[in-house]
């Protein structure tokens, strides 16, 4: 495929979850974006492979929680079923189209360190059983839905002890933000688990509680009117966008645009980007964006192919200028989808003099402040150069 995937129409979602909201208060599009196209045929990787990690992670304190770890849980079955999760999230990777991010043990430099962590901690779970057989709300993955169905999600644990009902998140990222709060968007997520859990059950939870991968536990306060004021928003955001949306609508449609808020922060975590004509305007008109704050942090540019040619190991260079400042991308392979997913060789894939293109996720050679221009950036996997369509083509 050398071109993102051609959205013609974007559908709204029928729900947000807890985990989206903040998401789509940041860019609207995104949601929606997220809604129409499957993860497989989205335009670039996701942005790091911390997703699955997390994914694996969680898998193995739920498996303890269930008791498939035994009773109480054995470090032995844990860590068979860490392993287990592993091979599993890395063929969700494949499926999703994050192939590149594979090995794992590769790509994600702090996995050792989530596996004792997970193991750790699930060891110190409570066994429940399998939650929610019974037909009642479970304590473990539990699905918590509002009474219109608008807002839905599934919160990892319930523990009730002594008449209190404790809500529990784990996270195998950081929880807190550097003053020691909980960070805003799993703030409003455990609010919106609370006010769910109260829709669902008609009881307030006692203690709403973020539990880092450590295994420390930092509460995040909150009242009924927080909660139902996190509710009412999430869905107003919900019923924001289908009221643009509405059944489907075409992505070129200045409305569905209107619903884009390019930020760097938002904009660096989205899939979406080739795609989005809001993203690319921004982008022809300042010829580079560095995405995250790291001196290495992937760069994305645009410009006007001068020349191209082959590298050893069917790698290619490509050569581009934009507004005068001349860029090279060295290292690219057939990974980057300039080179077809058929297999065809980079000598023929090679974009020709006076073509159009995006670079994403290029990486500088050099770190930025000692080359703050970003002009030669290497092709990591997870990098994708498109032709540009200009209008009318
Ligand atoms: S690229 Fe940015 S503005 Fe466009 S949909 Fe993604 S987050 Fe929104």
């Amino acid at each position: 495929m050398d071109d993102p995937q051609v959205v013609t129409t974007v559908s709204a979602p029928d729900r947000i979850s807890p985990g989206q909201v903040e998401m789509a208060e940041d860019c609207p599009l995104q949601l929606a974006l997220n809604a129409t196209i499957p993860e497989n045929s989205r335009s670039l990787p996701s942005s790091s492979p911390a997703r699955y990690v997390g994914t694996a992670f969680h898998g193995v304190i739920e498996s303890a929680r269930r008791g498939d770890g035994g009773n109480p849980p054995s470090r032995v079955q844990l860590e068979e079923i860490w392993s287990q999760q592993i091979a599993k999230v890395e063929d969700q990777a494949r499926d999703n189209g994050d192939a590149c991010w594979l090995p794992l043990s590769r790509s994600y430099g702090l996995l050792e360190r989530v596996r004792l962590s997970a193991v750790q901690l699930a060891l110190s779970q409570r066994v429940y059983g399998n939650a929610g057989q019974s037909g009642e709300i479970g304590t473990t993955e539990t699905r918590l839905e509002s009474s219109d169905g608008l807002v839905a999600g599934r919160i990892d644990a319930i523990d009730r002890s002594d008449g209190s009902i404790v809500l529990q998140d784990f996270k195998s990222g950081v929880v807190a933000d550097p003053s020691g709060q909980p960070i805003g968007a799993h703030t409003t997520q455990m609010l919106l688990y609370a006010a769910l859990h109260h829709e669902v059950c008609g009881i307030w939870p006692s203690r709403l509680e973020l539990v880092d991968r450590t295994g420390r536990v930092l509460e995040v306060s909150f009242t009924p009117d927080d909660a139902m004021r996190a509710l009412d928003s999430a869905k107003a955001l919900l019923r924001g966008v289908v009221s643009v949306i509405g059944t489907g609508k075409s992505l070129s449609d200045s409305e569905v645009g209107g619903l884009a808020r390019p930020t760097l922060d938002t904009c660096r975590f989205c899939r979406h980007r080739p795609v989005c004509a809001r993203y690319l305007a921004d982008l022809g008109a300042e010829g580079t964006k560095v995405q995250g704050r790291s001196r290495f942090s992937p760069v994305d540019a645009i410009g006007t192919v001068t020349a191209a040619g082959s590298m050893r190991g069917n790698r290619a260079w490509i050569t581009f200028e934009h507004a005068g400042t001349t860029r090279t991308i060295r290292g690219c392979t057939r990974h980057g989808r300039y080179i077809d997913a058929d297999g065809t060789q980079a000598a023929t894939a090679l974009p020709g003099a006076g073509t159009r293109i995006a670079v994403f996720n290029g990486h500088p050679r050099r770190s930025l402040e000692s080359f703050p221009e970003a002009t030669m950036l290497v092709a990591g996997p997870n990098v994708r150069v498109y032709t540009l369509m200009e209008d009318g083509e």
